[in-house]
């Protein structure tokens, strides 16, 4: 009797899988529901932090550079093809983490509102956004505002936290810290705990740094505040932004973003940062309001501002996806996709 026991406790199941992905951010969920989609095994390690990249971030889609009033050729057809990804997850699990919401873009001077109207002859300008826009009230204001469509934000956070549940039921889920020196190569495949995969995707955001096997991601990390504040007063209909957005989040509440401390990896919420953004705040609203949270994290940007999407040169079956910067809801699933074009070859 004690002999079965012993052997029952020791002998932890061997678990077979096509896929162990490392890091369940924006991209390596949003490459764990494509990967599922496509009928594939997975087993998903993510130490289940609080405060990453992608559980603070606004999520907003913003087809228009706002800085320089440009937008890519691509911008329109990316939104769309991400947004139908963020369609699929809403219906399948059963969640609202699409907000439709059109961006209200304050003037910071008279060169904006110039620029601007320099690109109204663009067609995208003109199809999607307005130059007259209904004021929104208690926005100051002195230059006016235009309006994007095609514009919102999803609720990350929201999407990742089902999603991880969703993993958990269908998958295997870690939840715990990745330790590099446990995965061995057993002939083609990878050997993790009691997890033997096909293949390993490594998608630890700025973390990608302290990877072994990818010494060379050259992920440079942004780091970045939010704050979240209650404003009773304030009733804006759209997501506005001037330098800063302040998107509404319903009952008086709001969430603001955000700062770019560049090269910088201490993800400390500080108290510069936050005041920082309250300043910025008390520009743009003439109304009272009171900060309630304030929230930092580490974007992994790139030199390049390229997204990294890397087969390992010598290993096999061994790949990561890193680099989405400050557009990960976008960029996420362009890189998936385009990861899992390069697997099919
Ligand atoms: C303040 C702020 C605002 C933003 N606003 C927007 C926005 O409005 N729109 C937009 O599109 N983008 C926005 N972004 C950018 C976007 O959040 C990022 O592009 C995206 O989150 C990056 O996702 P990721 O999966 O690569 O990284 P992460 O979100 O960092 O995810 C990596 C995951 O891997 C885990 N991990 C790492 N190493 C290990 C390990 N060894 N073991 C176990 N787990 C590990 C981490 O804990 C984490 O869960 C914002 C970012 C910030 C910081």
């Amino acid at each position: 009797m004690q002999q079965i026991e012993q052997r029952q406790t020791s002998n932890v199941k061997q678990q077979t899988t096509n896929f162990l992905i490392v890091g369940q951010g924006l991209a390596g969920g949003v490459l764990a529901w494509e990967l599922h989609q496509k009928g594939f095994s997975l087993a998903v390690v993510d130490e289940g932090l609080p405060n990453t990249s992608s559980k603070i971030a606004a999520g907003m889609f913003n087809p228009v550079n706002t800085k320089r009033f440009t937008v890519s050729s691509n911008a329109e057809s990316s939104i769309k093809e991400a947004l139908a990804v963020y369609k699929a997850i809403e219906k399948a699990l059963q969640i609202d983490i699409i907000h439709h919401q059109n961006i209200y873009n304050v003037f910071g001077n008279n060169k904006e509102v110039n620029d601007y109207s320099a690109k109204l002859d663009h067609p995208f300008f003109k199809q999607y956004t307005n130059e007259s826009p209904a004021p929104e009230k208690n926005i100051i204001q002195p230059f006016g505002a235009f309006e994007v469509g095609l514009s919102g934000w999803v609720d990350v956070k929201k999407m990742l936290d089902a999603m991880r549940n969703f993993i958990a039921t269908k998958h295997i889920l870690l939840s715990e810290f990745f330790d590099y020196t446990l995965l061995k190569q057993e002939e083609e495949n990878w050997v993790y705990k009691n997890i033997t995969a096909e293949n390993v995707v490594f998608c630890e955001g700025f973390k990608g740094n302290n990877n072994p096997f990818f010494a060379e991601l050259n992920i440079i990390p942004c780091k970045g505040d939010v704050l979240e504040f209650e404003a009773p007063q304030l009733e804006p209909t759209r997501v506005v932004k001037k330098g800063i957005y302040i998107v509404p989040l319903g009952n008086g509440k709001f969430k603001c973003g955000s700062t770019y401390k560049w090269e910088n990896n201490d993800a400390t919420p500080l108290l510069s940062d936050k005041e920082e953004l309250t300043q910025k705040i008390a520009e743009l609203i003439n109304v009272p309001f009171t900060v309630t949270t304030h929230y930092a994290a580490i974007r992994p940007t790139t030199k390049t501002r390229e997204t990294i999407i890397a087969k390992h040169p010598t290993l096999p079956n061994m790949y990561a996806l890193n680099g989405l910067g400050t557009k990960g809801v976008i960029n996420g699933v362009k890189c998936v996709r385009q990861l899992i074009e390069t697997l099919d070859k």
